[in-house]
C-alpha cells in the first residue's frame, strides 16, 4: 500500500495516513482546504498565527528583500541591515534593560542556545559545576536534544535509551515551590546553571501561574545564583495582551527565548534575549575575551527578519496586542459560561490562551475532531483539554462560537 513521503511531526503515522487534512490556502484567522472546507484557525496554527494569514503586505516584503539580499549569513564579521534593524527594535521592546538578542530559525534552537549559554556563563565565569538545568513538569520547550531533556512531557523523553539525551536535567512539580527548594538542596546550588519555565504552560494544557508562584521562585533563583530563563515562544509579541508575558506576570528573566509570534509565522524564526551579565563578558574589547560559539546557517536572514520587522509594525499599527487583550475577555466570559457544564472538569484561561477540560466520558481527541466538521480547528492538548488560542484579528463572535460549538458537541453526549 502507498504511504505518503511526507514523515509528519507528532503523529501516529498508521492513525493520520487516510485522514490527513490538506491546507491550501489561507485568508485571515480561515483556512481552506483541497475538499473545500473552509475552517475558523481556532489555534492559530501553532500559536503563531497573531496577525492572520495571508498578507499581502507580508508577502511584498518578503519579496522586496529577496530581490536586494535574499540571503547572506550573519557569522563572524558578517552583518546585514535587516538583522541588525530587528535585533534593535527588539532590544527596544524586550521585557529587560540593555538586552542583547540572538537569532536563529526556531523555539527549539532559542532553547537549545539559551541552555548552552547558560552552562557556558557560569563555567566563563569559573563556576564550572553549575550546569544543571531544572524544568517544571508538563513543559514543553521544543523537541531539539535540549528540549526533548528538559520536557516535562514524559513522552517525549521517552525511547531514547536514557532518561534524558543531554544530562544533568531535572523536573519539578509545575506549581510547587517546595519542589523547587527541596530539588536545590538534593542537588546543590552550586550544581544548577539555570532554571526554565513558560509563563503560562501552553501545550501541558494551558497553565497560567499561580498567585506568587514566580515571584517565590525568582527570589530563590536569585539567592542560589541560579539563572531564569522565560520560555516565551508561545507568550511573547502579544499572546497575554502584554508584550511579553514576563512584563504582565512581573519576571525578571536573564534569557527570554521567543520565536513563532515574532514573524507571526510567515518565516521561520527564533531566537533570544540575554541580560547585560550574560552578555557582557563576551563583549569585553579585550583579546582574552570568550566566544560564545552559536550559530546556524539561517541565523540573521535578512528576509526572516525583514518579515519580523514588518510583523512587529502590523502588532502596533493595528493595535492588535490591545486587541489579545480585549478578546481574552471575550473568551474568559465564554469559557465560565461553559464551566458549569455536567462533562467540564475546569477551565483555564491565561491571555489569549484557553482550555477546556473535559471529564473522563468526553475524549478531547473526539471533541476536536467533531468541531472540524463545523468548521473550527482546535488542538487536544495534554489531560484531555481542548485548546483555544485564536488569532488576534478574530472577531468577539468567532471566539464565542468556537466555545459554543464545544458546547453544542459535549450536550450532544449527554
Ligand atoms: N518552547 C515552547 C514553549 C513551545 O511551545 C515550543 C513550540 O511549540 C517550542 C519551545 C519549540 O518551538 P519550535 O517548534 O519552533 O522549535
Amino acid at each position: 500500500m502507498k504511504t505518503p513521503a511526507l514523515w509528519s511531526a507528532q503523529a501516529h503515522m498508521p492513525s493520520i495516513i487516510d485522514r490527513q487534512i490538506r491546507v491550501v490556502s489561507a485568508q485571515g484567522a480561515y483556512l481552506t482546504t483541497d475538499k473545500g472546507s473552509r475552517l475558523f484557525d481556532g489555534t492559530s496554527s501553532l500559536w503563531y498565527s497573531n496577525i492572520g494569514h495571508g498578507r499581502e503586505e507580508m508577502a511584498q516584503v518578503a519579496y522586496e528583500q529577496m530581490r536586494t539580499l535574499d540571503a547572506y549569513h550573519v557569522f563572524g564579521r558578517y552583518t546585514n541591515d535587516r538583522a541588525v534593524e530587528l535585533s534593535e527594535k527588539l532590544v527596544d521592546i524586550a521585557p529587560m534593560d540593555n538586552a542583547k538578542v540572538i537569532l536563529n530559525s526556531g523555539g527549539s534552537d532559542a532553547i537549545d542556545v539559551a541552555l548552552k549559554l547558560a552552562r557556558r556563563y557560569w563555567n566563563h565565569i569559573g563556576r564550572k559545576t553549575k550546569t544543571v538545568i531544572i524544568s517544571r513538569e508538563h513543559s514543553y520547550h521544543g523537541l531539539h536534544a535540549y528540549g526533548t531533556s528538559v520536557a516535562g512531557l514524559d513522552f517525549n523523553r521517552e525511547g531514547y535509551g536514557t532518561d534524558s539525551l543531554v544530562s544533568g536535567t531535572e523536573r519539578v512539580e509545575k506549581h510547587s515551590t517546595t519542589a523547587f527548594a527541596e530539588a536545590i538542596e538534593r542537588i546543590g546550588a552550586e550544581n544548577i546553571a539555570a532554571y526554565i519555565a513558560e509563563p503560562i504552560l501552553g501545550t501541558g494544557g494551558v497553565h497560567p501561574p499561580q498567585e506568587g508562584y514566580f515571584e517565590e521562585i525568582q527570589k530563590m533563583c536569585r539567592d542560589n545564583e541560579i539563572l531564569f530563563i522565560a520560555d516565551e515562544v508561545i507568550t511573547g509579541f502579544g499572546r497575554t495582551g502584554s508584550m511579553f508575558a514576563s512584563t504582565r506576570y512581573g519576571l525578571q528573566p536573564d534569557i527570554v527565548t521567543f520565536a513563532k509570534g515574532v514573524t507571526s509565522g510567515y518565516a521561520a524564526l527564533g531566537g533570544i534575549f540575554v541580560a547585560p551579565r550574560l552578555w557582557q563578558p563576551f563583549f569585553e574589547r579585550n583579546a582574552n575575551a570568550p566566544i560564545y560559539r552559536h550559530g546556524t546557517t539561517y541565523s540573521g536572514h535578512p528576509v526572516t527578519a525583514a518579515l519580523a520587522l514588518k510583523n512587529l509594525e502590523i502588532l502596533e499599527q493595528e493595535s492588535l496586542i490591545e486587541r489579545s487583550a480585549h478578546l481574552e475577555q471575550v473568551l474568559s466570559n465564554s469559557l465560565s459560561e461553559i464551566e458549569s457544564h455536567e462533562l467540564v472538569a475546569s477551565t483555564r484561561v491565561g491571555g489569549l490562551l484557553g482550555a477546556i477540560e473535559l471529564r473522563d466520558i468526553a475524549q478531547a481527541e473526539v471533541i476536536t475532531d467533531q468541531l472540524l466538521d463545523l468548521g473550527f480547528i482546535s488542538r487536544p492538548l495534554r489531560g484531555n483539554s481542548v485548546q483555544i488560542s485564536p488569532p488576534f484579528i478574530s472577531t468577539d463572535q468567532e471566539v464565542r462560537s468556537l466555545v459554543e460549538a464545544v458546547r453544542y458537541l459535549l450536550d450532544d453526549i449527554q
